[in-house]
């Protein structure tokens, strides 16, 4: 599809050009890369973050939230949960920390996580480094690292985002993992205050041009303790926005066909059963919260996030039951990784 055309299915309110959208989204998943559900049990394992991201609950500057960083030792409980609960992979997250401290810190976890039986599959998400500090973790076994860009358009960037936070720097370090040998993902806000259709259009083509291997990007959500908090959504925004999300999916499976693409949680926020219908129309990953649930409350990056109170037990529960009652299969114990990273690195091989 070219821009044009991504633009038309963005904007359009016609039933059946959605429907086929959705159709043909959903075969070429299935085509590229089955009907198999990849689940990654998420740690948030810290909430203080240095960046002031205007949108993010959890920016440097929010002085009504609690702050926390887990023990080592209940990072393994998490990690360990993951392994007996058979999710093949674990994602550790947390606000951005550069000091070596911090670093190190992630680099042992990272050792010992893999040392656990059988060895999870690691994703980092963990903000913007040295290409030093990447390396270091990609040799301690992490293989796989989400950064999202939020936006591919500088000027929306640079709206979002404080002057000392750099879109080049964003692509720098993408640029960085890639070289690396990490899996790379990003993603993007959908609904960004300011965001028009053709940002979103242009976000597509940059994931194409960029040869992204997983996606991970969700509705925005105005946060009460950020610039936004004046923008909460009424049901008809919601349901726009949600509908928006999944063209958004689909679109991306179409354009890229062999990547992962998450169904995130935010989705949830806006349709209970949003996560399963994003299965439907291109996502194969699921990254369910291992998060200890005291410390779930601090960790909103937006507003209405669900399953703060559930145990990772019910979680785990509720999730194989909404996987399997849409047609899906879960991948148990496998790292389930991004069928394009290792098209476009066989090919390079040939080249
Ligand atoms: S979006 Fe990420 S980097 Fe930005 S403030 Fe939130 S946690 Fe920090």
């Amino acid at each position: 599809m070219n821009k044009r055309e991504l633009l038309y299915y963005l904007k359009t309110e016609n039933e059946r050009d959605i429907t086929d959208l959705f159709r043909t989204a959903y075969q070429i998943k299935t085509d590229n890369v089955g009907n198999t559900v990849y689940l990654r049990g998420l740690i948030e394992f810290s909430n203080i973050c240095d960046k002031n991201c205007y949108y993010c609950g959890i920016r440097h500057d929010n002085r009504q939230l609690e702050r926390y960083f887990l023990k080592k030792e209940e990072i393994l409980e998490a990690a360990r949960q993951a392994v007996n609960f058979h999710y093949g992979s674990v994602v550790l997250q947390s606000g951005e920390c550069r000091e070596t401290t911090f670093t190190t810190f992630v680099d042992d976890l990272v050792r010992e996580i893999k040392g656990l039986g059988p060895s999870p599959g690691v994703t980092l998400c963990t903000g913007e480094q040295s290409y030093a500090v990447y390396k270091q973790w990609f040799d301690a076994g992490a293989h796989r690292y989400l950064l999202r860009i939020e936006t591919s358009n500088r000027d929306l960037y640079s709206r979002l985002h404080p002057s000392d936070h750099s879109f080049e720097k964003r692509l720098h370090c993408l640029e960085m993992l890639k070289n690396i040998g990490y899996q790379v993902g990003t993603g993007f806000l959908i609904g960004a205050p300011g965001q028009t259709l053709e940002n979103l259009a242009g976000d597509l083509l940059f994931l194409k041009k960029f040869d992204i291997d997983m996606i991970g990007m969700g509705p925005f959500l105005p946060h009460p303790q950020t610039i936004y908090a004046t923008k909460t959504l009424n049901m008809s925004e919601k349901k726009k926005r949600f509908l928006l999300s999944l063209k958004m999916i689909a679109l991306c499976r179409i354009l890229l066909k062999d990547v992962n693409i998450a169904s995130t949680t935010a989705l949830q926020a806006l349709d209970p059963q949003g996560r399963e219908k994003a299965l439907q129309v291109g996502a194969n990953v699921i990254m369910p919260t291992l998060t200890p649930s005291q410390y779930r409350p601090q960790y909103l990056l937006y507003e209405g996030k669900p399953c703060i109170t559930d145990s990772a037990s019910d979680c785990r529960t509720c999730l194989t039951r909404r996987i399997t009652a849409f047609g899906e299969k879960i991948g148990w114990d496998q790292w389930g990784d991004s069928p394009h990273f290792f098209n476009r690195t066989q090919s390079r091989v040939h080249d």
